[in-house]
C-alpha cells in the first residue's frame, strides 16, 4: 500500500519547494492570520482541485468541497449543516468579496442524480439524500431528455445545480445582504475535464461560456 507513502514523498517536495519559496507567505499568515477575499465551492472530484485550476497561493481562497459542489438552502434547524457553517464562516467572519460556484465536467454525483435508482447501501443513502437539493433540476431536465435525444442531461444538470446553488446561496440572509449592499459577488464556473477548459456563467442569461 505505497499511496500514503506517495503523500509523504510529495509533502516533502512541498517542504523543499513551494514551502521554502513562499515561507514569508506563510510566515505573514501565521502572524496575521487568513483574509481570503474569495470562497470557493467545488466537488470533490479529484480531477477537480480549486487550487490547480486557479493557480491559487496559500491565503487567497477559502475552499469548500463537497459532492456536485451544492449548496443547501438556509435551514436553521439546530441539524449538522457542515456545508452551510463553512458558508456562514466564510461570509460573516471572513467576509470574502467573492463566492464561485464551479462545477464540472462528468460529475458522478450529477450521473447518480440522473439515473436515480437505488445505490445498493445498506439503511439510508447520504448521497441520495444530498442530491435532493437539485430535484427540481433533476426532474425538469429528465422530461425535457424524453422529447429530446439531442440533449445532453449530464451537462445541462451540471450546468443547473451550480445555479440552483447560487439560488440557495440567496437564501443565506447575510449573503443576500452583502450581495443587495454590493459588498460580495456570486459567481457560476463550471470545469470542462476533457479539454482543460473553464466556463463562466453569465449572471442575466445563466449561460454558460468559455472564460
Ligand atoms: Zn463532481
Amino acid at each position: 500500500m505505497p499511496e500514503f507513502g506517495a503523500l509523504v514523498d510529495g509533502y516533502y517536495r512541498f517542504r523543499a519547494g513551494d514551502y521554502a519559496a513562499q515561507k514569508r507567505r506563510y510566515d505573514n499568515l501565521d502572524h496575521d492570520g487568513q483574509h481570503p477575499p474569495v470562497m470557493v465551492i467545488s466537488c470533490c472530484d479529484s480531477r477537480v482541485d480549486p487550487a490547480t485550476i486557479f493557480d491559487t497561493v496559500p491565503g487567497q481562497m477559502f475552499a469548500l468541497r463537497n459532492v456536485a459542489n451544492l449548496v443547501p438552502p438556509y435551514q436553521p434547524d439546530q441539524r449538522l449543516h457542515g456545508a452551510s457553517a463553512a458558508i456562514e464562516f466564510a461570509v460573516v467572519d471572513l467576509k470574502v468579496r467573492h463566492v464561485v460556484v464551479m462545477g464540472h465536467g462528468k460529475c458522478g454525483g450529477i450521473t447518480a442524480s440522473l439515473k436515480g435508482e437505488d445505490r445498493g447501501v445498506a439503511g439510508p443513502s447520504f448521497i441520495d439524500d444530498w442530491m435532493t437539493i437539485i430535484k427540481q433540476g433533476r426532474d425538469r431536465i429528465v422530461e425535457r431528455a424524453a422529447t429530446d435525444p439531442a440533449l445532453d442531461a449530464q451537462r445541462e444538470l451540471e450546468h443547473e445545480a451550480i445555479r440552483i446553488s447560487l439560488q440557495n446561496l440567496r437564501t443565506f440572509p447575510y449573503v443576500a445582504e452583502r450581495e443587495a449592499e454590493g459588498s460580495l459577488k456570486l459567481h457560476g464556473c463550471w470545469f470542462a475535464i476533457a479539454d482543460g477548459e473553464l466556463h463562466v456563467m453569465d449572471d442575466d442569461s445563466g449561460a454558460f461560456g468559455p472564460a
